[in-house]
């Protein structure tokens, strides 16, 4: 009388764990398609093949043991392959959480760290790093030099294109300027439709290269923005420079700083369209 019950409680258990199996395909699906093509993602899909196999197994063990099974202790086979799909189904709905959160703290981090206009780094992502990379090229005396620049008559492009034409040369300087830099750089918007460049282990001979580099392309690469009646156009705008460097009595994120916007206001009174590389301070108990 017992023999059957063991046997139709075996066949239960397997195919409680057999529906567990296949009720897993579903986080794993979702944890396969929020990862970035790449090796990992690979992996979770091979996984994808091991719950089949798994579910083939457990099916064959119905079919096969049907009505086999006499023992109570024969049901210790059928418990394990219930706790064993019950693992799986748990460990794979951990790793989708897991997975799921760090790509919402990643987001977050890094909308933190942006402006949401240019794309570009933020001014609160600028000022610790300027802190950060002051500190360092003191301490190691390395160079470091900043670039202050400003786009050229930025009011006229705002005033013929609207402020959504305005807003589109602003995504395109932010891009063109991360086009041309190396990654090591450091591109932040600092305000209005000014920008900073960090220019990292770089003296100011050699930001002053740089700066001239980002100016003649700026001049080289007209910009599309749309009018207020939806036409694309090209527009040729220009950009003035300060550019500073650590050493030569600036030995301060403010001094350094400072002086770059000095050296940007001077491009502007010379012309603007132009670099001005910032003029060491004098030195200290020097008449100013
Ligand atoms: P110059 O720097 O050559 O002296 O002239 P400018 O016309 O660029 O001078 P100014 O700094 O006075 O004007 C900057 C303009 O930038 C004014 C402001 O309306 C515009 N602006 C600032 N932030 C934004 C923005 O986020 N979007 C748009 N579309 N315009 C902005
Ligand atoms: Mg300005
Ligand atoms: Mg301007």
């Amino acid at each position: 009388m017992q023999a059957p019950l063991i046997s139709y409680l075996s066949a239960l258990l397997v195919l409680v764990g057999l529906s567990i199996h296949v009720a897993t395909l579903y986080p794993l699906r979702r944890l396969i398609s929020i990862l970035p093509a790449g090796t990992l993602r690979n992996k979770w899909l091979a996984m994808t093949g091991l719950i089949l196999i798994f579910i083939a197994g457990y099916l064959g063990y119905i079919i096969v043991l049907w009505g086999r099974q006499t023992e109570w202790n024969e049901l210790f086979t059928p418990g394990i392959f219930l706790f064993g799909a019950l693992f799986v189904w748990l460990t794979i709905s951990l790793a989708l959480q897991t997975a799921a959160d760090l790509k919402r703290i990643s987001l977050l981090e890094s909308e933190n760290i942006s402006d949401p206009l240019t794309k570009v780094f933020n001014r609160r992502y600028l000022d610790r790093r300027l802190e950060d990379e002051v500190a360092r090229s003191m301490r190691y005396s390395i160079g470091l030099s900043v670039l202050m620049i400003d786009i050229d008559h930025f009011k006229r492009v705002n005033d013929t294109y609207g402020h959504h034409g305005g807003d589109a040369a602003l995504f395109a300087m932010g891009h063109l300027l991360k086009s041309a830099l190396r990654d090591l750089d450091v591109v932040a918007r600092y305000g209005g439709e000014e920008f900073m460049v960090l220019c990292i282990n770089t003296g100011i001979d050699g930001a002053a290269l740089v700066a001239e580099r980002l100016r003649h392309l700026v001049e080289s690469h007209p910009i599309e923005v749309a009018d207020a009646a939806g036409t694309s156009q090209t527009i040729k705008i220009s950009i003035s420079i300060g550019a500073a460097g650590l050493g030569g009595g600036i030995d301060s994120k403010a001094a350094l700083v400072q002086a770059a916007d000095k050296a940007l206001y001077r491009a502007k009174q010379e012309g603007r369209n132009r670099v001005v590389v910032a003029e060491p301070l004098p030195a200290t108990g020097e008449a100013i």
